[in-house]
């Protein structure tokens, strides 16, 4: 018996791994972060198998599903939205289970940012200006380390993908203006890859407002950064004068 952490993915059914796929249609018991999983995605579940949304479980309680799922020699999937690695919560259910001494893997998905990223049809790195893209947020319930503040960050002109924070979109774009500069593009991407998919184009200037206007609060992914302009110098690997040795190597 084993508990298998699997990406969803960003919603898009499509965008399930071949192998979440596969997990999902032969799962019989299913643990689902409801807030952010595209239910379509449920619909492969085979008919009958057991379904709890975590949002209306504690930590005790999903162990308690854990237990029971060993007791009864089943596998379970535990399905988190996006990549499992990234804000995820999966480290404490994975010290439970080592507790428990049940085997467990995990199946990585498409994160949210790379959603959000071929929504808007744009590469994140870009030659000479962002060749680091930072994932991160601002601090919620969950503190931010000092170190890591968004106006520390903020000095590296890196690619910035903002998670869980666009009610605090206006304090992010003010503290970003001042290292990236006010015209700096920025874009919002509100539920990446679903029906309702909306994109919010602006700069650190006006970013605020015009998502204020769209009444957006939850659920988007802030990209922030010079790679999100078409208008700058095409990448050497393209360059005839670059040899096919280096091509190949990047
Ligand atoms: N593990 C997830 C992130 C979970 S944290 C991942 O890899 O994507 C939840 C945050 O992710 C949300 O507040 C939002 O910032 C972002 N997010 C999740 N799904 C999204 C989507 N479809 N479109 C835009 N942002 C999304």
């Amino acid at each position: 018996m084993k508990v298998y952490f699997v990406g969803a993915g960003p919603g898009d059914p499509e965008l399930l791994t071949v192998k979440a796929d596969r997990l999902l249609r032969e799962s019989r018991i299913i643990v689902y972060a409801g807030s952010l999983v595209n239910t379509e995605i449920l619909s492969l579940l085979p008919e009958g198998a057991e379904k709890h949304d975590s949002a209306n479980l504690d930590l005790q309680e999903i162990k308690a599903l854990f237990l029971e799922a060993k007791e009864r020699d089943i596998d379970l999937v535990r399905l988190h939205s996006g990549d499992p690695s990234i804000y995820g919560a999966i480290r404490e259910q994975m010290n439970e289970l080592d507790q428990l001494g049940i085997n467990y893997d995990v199946i990585p998905g498409v994160s949210s940012f790379q959603a959000a990223a071929a929504a808007l049809r744009t590469e994140l790195t870009a030659p000479e200006f962002a060749q680091t893209i930072i994932l991160t947020r601002t601090s919620g319930r969950t503190p931010m380390p000092e170190e890591q503040d968004l106006s520390i960050l903020a000095q590296t002109h890196s690619t910035l993908c903002i998670f869980l924070s666009t009610h605090k979109l206006s304090e992010v774009a003010a503290t970003l203006s001042a290292h990236y500069g006010a015209d700096c593009p920025v874009a919002l991407v509100y539920k990446a890859s679903w029906p309702d998919q909306t994109i919010i184009k602006g700069t650190l200037a006006d970013i605020a407002t015009k998502v204020s206007e769209s009444g957006i609060k939850k659920t988007a992914m802030i990209i922030v950064g010079p790679a999100l302009s078409r208008d700058i110098p095409a990448s050497k690997l393209y360059d005839p004068a670059f040899s096919h040795e280096y091509r190949v190597g990047k």
